[in-house]
């Protein structure tokens, strides 16, 4: 069975793509397995550069095939922001609670119906053939004045899915991979993969 490793410390986001790729006859492991790695520089400007950098990357230094992900929120209100910095965006070292109270600082006094915006997610994958994949997917919503929900990581208690009337962190991992960014992507990428007959 192929080993995959997914080029992320995030818990949150090593969790959604285990349960998308749980059918599938892969051994996935994390950067979790890899605790002494350096980190890449991150110094892409969009979504896709920065995922072709990880991947390129941990597959270089780990020896497996490698699928990163790339992904952001951006809010029409801020011109995009905080886009590929919304990791950092209160900071270098910054949290989810302080990039959280940085955003909800930044749309103050912004209503309701000019707080839309959207997570987008780049994957990228390459294996022992050198050839790149790419998958994108994105997810509209709202941006709540106040968190909601303790699910998920990151922006997610502050995206409010209309259609739903709850927010990112208000739903389980499986049904946010059923609407979110990174669920379209890893399905798209799947289907990619699954047309390589890999
Ligand atoms: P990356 O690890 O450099 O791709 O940064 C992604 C950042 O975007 C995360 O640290 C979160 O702040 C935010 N983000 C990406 N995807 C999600 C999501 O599904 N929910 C909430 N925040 C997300």
């Amino acid at each position: 069975m192929r080993t995959v490793v997914v080029a992320t410390r995030n818990k949150g986001k090593v969790a959604e793509i285990a349960v998308a790729l749980a059918h599938l006859s892969l051994n996935v492991v994390s950067l979790a397995n890899f605790a002494d790695m350096p980190e890449p520089v991150e110094d892409g400007q969009t979504f896709r550069d920065n995922a072709v950098i990880k991947a390129k990357y941990y597959a270089r230094h780990t020896g497996l095939a490698c699928l990163a992900d790339d992904s952001g929120l951006e809010v029409d209100a801020l011109g995009g922001e905080p886009g590929v910095y919304s990791a950092r965006y209160a900071g270098e070292n910054a949290d989810d609670a302080a990039n959280n109270r940085k955003l909800l600082a930044k749309l103050a006094g912004v209503p309701v119906d000019q707080r839309t915006g959207r997570f987008r997610c780049v994957l990228a994958y390459i294996d022992e053939t050198g050839e790149i994949i790419t998958a994108e997917g994105s997810c509209e919503g709202v941006i709540l004045a106040e968190p909601r929900g303790e699910g998920g990581f990151g922006y997610d208690p502050l995206f409010y899915l209309p259609e739903l009337g709850k927010t990112l962190a208000e739903i389980s991992v499986a049904e946010k991979n059923k609407i979110s960014h990174r669920g379209q992507a890893l399905r798209n990428f799947v289907t990619k993969l699954e047309e390589r007959g890999l």
